[in-house]
């Protein structure tokens, strides 16, 4: 037994210090298994049947990011997106939620479809504005909130302890997309939501390679064990390679985030006195609408997404980062390699990503590199 509570980098490095009973391996193997054995006597004791319900490759996953954001349990899907629907798909049909209107773009867009067909009904709000979320509670029929911190593609900052009370004074649930923030940074649950997403495919995982998502709860309550038979009945489980994979890139999440922050704040700081660039969106900066806010509930850092607004608009903006060399132009965030992406082209209709914008995924390269990139980038053809 450990001498005292282990730091949160030592449970991930060691992934929770699990070996293998079989074999003292320290790596766990790979089960492809899809089904197990009954007991002689028509039992099931040593606990699973079918891969669809219990893969004994979520077990250490699973059991980490659990311990990593101080919850009761928690479940690995197949994305994160399917972590984020397996929410709102168990909440009665027709519920009424509550949701940011700066979110990740593909959760807008599905949420707005579940309104259409009468599935949800969604309110969006600005999740920064704690008074704005209060006036939109109603309370007997809001069952859900949902906010995002930092928040996709503006790095927008939304109060969790305050959301909390304001979700819980109504009896609704509160749940936070920390895909962002990861556990290095914010322990939502400690700050009083009850839920915590994230899409494992970014930061979790880290390394571009697989796509993932997880649910943490605070507490083992009714509403997870609906979660648990949403994720067996609805089918949309994690494959046991990514299992596997996610596991290996968890083990480095510390080194990785820590690299990121760091990098990403000077980046900011570099570009917040560029003579190209307009704007720069990152809550490390005090300059930033959500600093204070942030500068309270994490730690450690302010991630490593930020955003860029370059002067010039759309066609300037599109032109800096067809220069970039080292930066990959594409999508999706929190692997090891830095991306550029101008989301405007990627969100369309609805999105608040302003067209002179490039959203910037800080990889762990060496920082110097990647602001003389830029620069470069920046200085013109
Ligand atoms: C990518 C992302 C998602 C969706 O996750 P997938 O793993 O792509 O399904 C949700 N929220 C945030 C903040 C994301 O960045």
């Amino acid at each position: 037994m450990p001498r005292r509570p282990l730091h949160p980098a030592t449970l991930a490095a060691q992934a929770l210090g699990w070996t293998d009973p079989a074999t003292g391996a320290v790596v766990l193997p790979l089960h492809t298994a899809t089904n197990f054995e009954r007991d002689p006597d028509n039992q099931y004791r040593r606990g699973r049947s079918y891969g669809r319900a219990d893969n004994p490759g979520y077990d250490q996953p699973q059991a980490l990011i659990t311990a990593l954001e101080g919850g009761a349990a928690s479940l690995l899907f197949a994305s994160g997106m399917a972590a984020a629907a397996a929410v709102f798909q168990t909440l009665p049909v027709g519920a009424h939620v509550i949701a940011p209107n700066v979110m990740y773009w593909g959760l807008r867009r599905w949420l707005t479809a579940e309104m259409a067909r009468g599935a949800l009904a969604v309110d969006f709000v600005d999740a920064t504005a704690l008074d704005e979320l209060r006036r939109a509670m109603r309370p007997g029929h809001t069952r859900l909130v949902w906010i995002e911190t930092p928040a996709n593609p503006l790095w927008s900052i939304a109060d969790i302890a305050g959301a909390a009370e304001i979700a819980h004074e109504a009896a609704a649930l509160l749940a936070v997309d920390s895909t962002a923030a990861t556990p290095v940074l914010t322990r939502p649950l400690a700050l009083g939501a009850d839920i915590v997403m994230h899409s494992a495919t970014k930061y979790l995982n880290g390394h571009s390679d697989v796509i993932a998502g997880s649910l943490t709860t605070a507490a083992a309550d009714p509403f997870w064990d609906r979660l648990v038979m949403a994720r067996s009945g609805g089918g949309a489980i994690l494959g046991s390679l990514e299992a596997y994979l996610l596991l290996r890139g968890l083990r480095t999440l510390y080194p990785r985030v820590e690299r990121a922050c760091r990098s990403a704040q000077r980046i900011a700081e570099h570009m917040a006195a560029h003579p190209k660039i307009l704007a720069v969106l990152y809550p490390g900066l005090a300059s930033h609408p959500g600093h204070e806010i942030a500068a309270r509930q994490m730690a450690g850092g302010f991630g490593g997404m930020l955003s860029i607004r370059v002067k010039g608009g759309e066609a300037a903006a599109i032109a800096a980062a067809a220069r970039l060399q080292l930066w990959k132009r594409a999508t999706s965030l929190g692997g090891v390699e830095s991306l550029v992406e101008h989301r405007a082209s990627v969100e369309g209709a609805g999105s608040p990503a302003p067209p002179d914008l490039l959203r910037l995924s800080v990889g762990i390269e060496d920082p110097d590199d990647l602001i003389a990139d830029l620069d470069a980038a920046l200085a013109g053809p």
